[in-house]
């Protein structure tokens, strides 16, 4: 039996503003698509906070026993300065000031993307599709949406007819925006608009005579609208219908909208049954974004290279700090804040460390059952690290009453302890025990193997073999030394 069957998973669907049991479409697994980066420039901190809670909730979904099909797409083309469908393509006019090719810029700022997730643990999704290997697909769609008469061609470009899609569907639904009122309230175009509306997005734009990145279509050499890419991979992998949609909160309009539109008018059906959304980091009491220079690179919080904090914090303490909070509410970034996370994290970690030296008793002195269920009972109420990062300080107190042997656990009690808390630490959480380096570790318990065989062949007055034991060691910069407590050992 999967732990899911025990454990009834809640989530909050930001579509029906109202948490919900969850529900696979197919019973034991579970298809999500989180939108991914537009690799023009170095990943931020706030970027990090959105995928890490996707990350968190991969991690729980794959504890619970779902099998998961992961996808989170790289944006790197199509993705326009601005949201009215105006404007230079980002990478391209990253790709323009560095006088690179735009393909230099997507593959300097993916290879930064994946290295930072790695520094912090992120698992890997199951596929990572790119928008410039899927033109084929978007094209396709755009034909089928402009073959139900819900697109429009102007002069090369073809735009989703929002008012036109409003009349059947709800444009809006997810965001709360009233598309009537919008329409009312909005002066006409300016005339140098292609669009019949101010509402209509881009699927598919004709490309000036300076844009790089084009593809050619029945319409024009050009590009698709940023939208689309997210509605032909979503759909390619997980399905017309799949189970969870995530991103940014930001990423809800126009972005989520126009994807629900598209989708509904290509296939006819609800494309998401959950959609989540990551909320924003605060610094300096502004939302952390790249336009607005508003921003702290996880590199440089690393390093330490960083006017805001003066030092650095490892990759493990910056990702406790971000799980502190729920993946829905505001989070402040602050040196303070993360000084205090930093403490968090070490004492937990040292506690946990020490988990393996307990002896068990004869009877249980603590309620382990109870605490196991709600580290679960937090997870399973969408998600909630900071409640479940409670329960493990309450285990750290546990671990420290059965040292000093104040409590005690049967040695069945004790091994549920410990894989549970295993289980959260390092499955769930992700976190790493970046204190102690597991090489030397593995190194110290091979260096001791050759001690207890030296031992053998001293005992046994094998001299010549104890003697060629400790020179070659030796000469690996490995010196033995032998004292009255048995033999020790140093690296020079
Ligand atoms: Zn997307």
């Amino acid at each position: 039996m999967e732990i899911y069957q025990t454990n009834q998973l809640r989530i909050y669907n930001s579509l029906s503003k109202s948490k919900e049991d969850f529900t696979p479409i197919v019973p034991g697994k579970v298809g999500m698509y989180v939108c991914g980066p537009t690799v023009y420039s170095n990943v931020h901190l706030g970027n990090v906070r959105t995928f890490l809670s996707f990350d968190l909730i991969y991690r729980y979904l794959k504890h619970l026993g779902y099998k998961v099909r992961y996808v989170r797409n790289i944006t790197d083309a199509g993705h326009l300065e601005n949201d009215a469908d105006e404007g230079e393509d980002r990478i391209a006019k990253k790709a323009r000031l560095e006088e690179i090719e735009p393909m230099e810029v997507v593959q300097r700022y993916t290879v930064d993307f994946h290295q930072v997730l790695q520094r912090m643990n992120f698992l890997p999704p199951s596929i990572e599709p790119t928008a410039t290997g899927h033109i084929v697909e978007q094209v396709e769609i755009v034909k089928a949406i402009i073959a139900k008469g819900l697109a429009y061609v102007v002069n090369g470009s073809v735009y989703f007819d929002v008012i036109k899609y409003n009349k059947e569907e709800a444009y809006g639904e997810l965001s709360g925006r009233d598309i009537e009122a919008a329409v009312h309230q909005t002066r006409s175009l300016d005339g140098q608009s292609e669009k019949k509306n101010p509402q209509d997005f881009a699927l598919w734009k004709k490309a000036d005579d300076r844009h790089i990145m084009r593809w050619p279509s029945p319409w024009s050499d050009g590009f698709p609208g940023w939208h689309l890419e997210c509605t032909a991979m979503s759909t390619k992998y997980l399905g017309e219908t799949f189970d969870i949609h995530g991103g940014g909160m930001d990423l809800k309009f126009p972005h989520h909208e126009c994807e629900i539109a598209q989708s509904k008018a290509y296939k006819g059906v609800e494309p998401v049954r959950y959609w989540m959304h990551a909320n924003m980091l605060i610094l300096n009491g502004q939302k952390m974004a790249k336009s607005t220079g508003n921003y702290i690179l996880p590199n440089e919080l690393f390093s330490g290279e960083n006017q805001l904090l003066g030092r650095g914090f490892s990759p493990s303490t910056v990702r406790f700090f971000i799980l502190q909070a729920h993946y829905r509410s505001v989070l402040d970034f602050t040196g303070p804040g993360l000084e205090a996370s930093e403490k968090g994290y070490v004492k937990l970690m040292e506690a946990f460390s020490k988990i393996d030296s307990i002896a068990s008793g004869d009877k249980d002195t603590l309620d382990i059952k109870r605490w196991k269920q709600q580290c679960y009972a937090a997870m399973n109420d969408d998600f909630n690290s900071p409640v479940l990062i409670a329960q493990l300080f309450e285990a750290v107190k546990y671990i420290n009453l059965l040292l000093d042997q104040q409590a005690t656990l049967t040695a069945a009690t004790l091994a549920d302890f410990t894989s549970t808390l295993t289980v959260f630490v390092l499955d769930v959480l992700g976190l790493q025990d970046e204190r102690k380096d597991k090489r030397s570790d593995t190194l110290s318990g091979v260096v001791d193997i050759l001690i207890d065989l030296r031992n053998e062949a001293r005992d046994n007055k094998d001299w010549a073999l104890s003697d060629k034991i400790r020179d070659q060691l030796a000469t690996l910069g490995v010196q033995l030394k032998d004292g009255k407590e048995g033999t020790t050992f140093s690296l020079q």
